[in-house]
């Protein structure tokens, strides 16, 4: 039985073990249970990109137009499994709300300053040896094949412009210049100088490991049952390997974090949106820039002696099972931009589930119903770029300091007020 006044964080992933870690900092016992090994979530195969640039949310007008048209067909970069659920449809209904051009707008510096909070904490990291992560700081390249697409990716990154976010628009010679292995059909592309990358296991991994030296008691293999309330508190946290009765408890169950706050009475509309990554040998001809391959919405991290190709967002619940056609949509996707190079020797093909928002932000805060209940989750394809900033936050608020970001807009109740 732990002692009363820990935190308990639930979730060992990026945003688990962040939390854990700035917590930790601030002189609190904390617990940090995960019911598989830690990492071993979402955190575990990412692209592993840091970006600044990337501060459009999910819930845009441009991802309802090439939405609706991906939808239905299995080898698309967007995929909603058939089926009749009603928190699925009612999350299409809110999602579809959000995709308008000032709920874009409003996001986007938000998401902006998070963005950037986010890469100065890497940078701290980074310059621990004892954490090395693979962090680097190359900026990002787009990709397009068509001039439809090329003009798409020129009118985001102009928005994104006036947010201050600098960029380069190149044509094709001027992105070969840059990666000489882009295909010549490629019209052209937008680099994002600002963004990084890193492999997001070794972050994950040996962040907890040290947060582990630090005094954070590190629980893997301890699946949470049931959390309990007692009116306006949580009480119990049940557990497969004991209970606990914490001071605090930190949700950050990625897209198992409804399904853990079942008998709560919170609105947390998260879908599980699930991709894949296929990490191979670096072929003798590596790209050395990560890639964001436009059309085909594959992510292509260079990440030291492998590269990493990654993509697809199906919308097909807590399922975790591997497609083998969205896989191989994947390989067709890379070839496209870059040729035969990523055919060399396979290492590992994964998948995970990403925690999807309606309205494409995080949640993240104390919630109002329980005053010792914080939740940190919902953070879908950005949520390795902003795990430092959220456990920092989390850390300020669990604290009663003063949160350094605004975060009315992010705060857990606000799906509830909607209805
Ligand atoms: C293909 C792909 C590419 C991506 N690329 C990027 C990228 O380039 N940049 C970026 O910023 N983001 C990227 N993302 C998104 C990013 O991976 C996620 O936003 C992030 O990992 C979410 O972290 P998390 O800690 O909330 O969730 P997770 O890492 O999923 O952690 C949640 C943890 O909770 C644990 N858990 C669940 N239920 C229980 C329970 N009952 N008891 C105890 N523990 C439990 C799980 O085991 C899991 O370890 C990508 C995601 C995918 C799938």
């Amino acid at each position: 039985m732990a002692k009363r006044d820990t935190v308990l964080v639930i979730g060992g992933g990026v945003i688990g073990v962040c939390s854990a870690w700035y917590l930790a900092e601030q002189g609190r016992e904390v617990v940090l249970l995960d019911k598989g090994e830690l990492c071993s979530g979402a955190s575990y195969g990412n692209a592993g990109f840091i970006l600044p640039s990337h501060s459009v949310p999910l819930a845009s007008p441009g991802a309802l137009g090439s939405g609706l048209r991906w939808m239905f067909d299995p080898e698309s970069p967007f995929y909603i499994k058939p089926r009749m659920n009603l928190e699925l449809l009612s999350w299409l209904w809110r999602f579809t709300r959000s995709c308008n051009e000032s709920s874009v707008r409003r996001a986007v510096p938000l998401l902006r300053d998070l963005q950037r909070a986010s890469l100065r904490l890497y940078e701290g990291f980074a310059a621990r040896a004892e954490l090395a992560f693979g962090f680097e700081r190359k900026g990002m390249l787009m990709l397009y094949r068509t001039p439809q697409g090329y003009e798409g990716g020129i009118r985001e990154a102009r928005l994104l412009g006036e947010y201050g976010i600098e960029f380069r628009t190149l044509d094709n010679s001027g992105v070969r210049e840059m990666e000489p292995q882009i295909l010549p059909e490629v019209v052209g592309g937008v680099y994002y100088a600002e963004d990084a990358h890193l492999d997001p296991r070794g972050f994950v991994t040996n962040l907890a490991r040290l947060a582990g030296e630090k005094g954070v008691d590190l629980r893997p293999q301890t699946e949470v049952l049931w959390i309990e309330a007692d009116g306006n508190r949580i009480s119990h946290v049940r557990t497969t390997r004991g209970d606990f009765q914490p001071d605090e408890v930190v949700l950050a169950g990625g897209a198992w974090s409804p399904t853990l706050a079942g008998n709560l009475d919170l609105s947390l509309p998260i879908q599980a949106a699930k991709g894949y990554s296929i990490t191979v040998k670096r072929p003798p001809l590596c790209p050395t820039i990560p890639m964001l391959l436009g059309e085909t919405r594959v992510a292509v991290t260079p990440l030291g002696d492998r590269l990493r190709l990654a993509g697809t967002l199906e919308l097909a619940g807590l399922d975790l099972s591997i497609n083998r056609r969205r896989v191989e949509a994947i390989l067709k996707g890379a070839r496209a931009f870059l040729g035969g190079l990523v055919d060399v020797d396979l290492i590992e093909i994964w998948r995970g589930l990403r925690p999807c928002t309606p309205d494409g932000l995080p949640i993240l805060g104390r919630t109002q119903r329980y005053e010792n209940l914080l939740v940190a989750s919902g953070h879908a394809m950005i949520g390795q770029s902003l795990g430092p900033i959220t456990g920092k936050l989390i850390s300020q608020i669990v604290c009663r300091q003063e949160p350094e970001v605004d975060l009315t807009p992010l705060r857990v109740e606000r799906f509830a007020q909607e209805q």
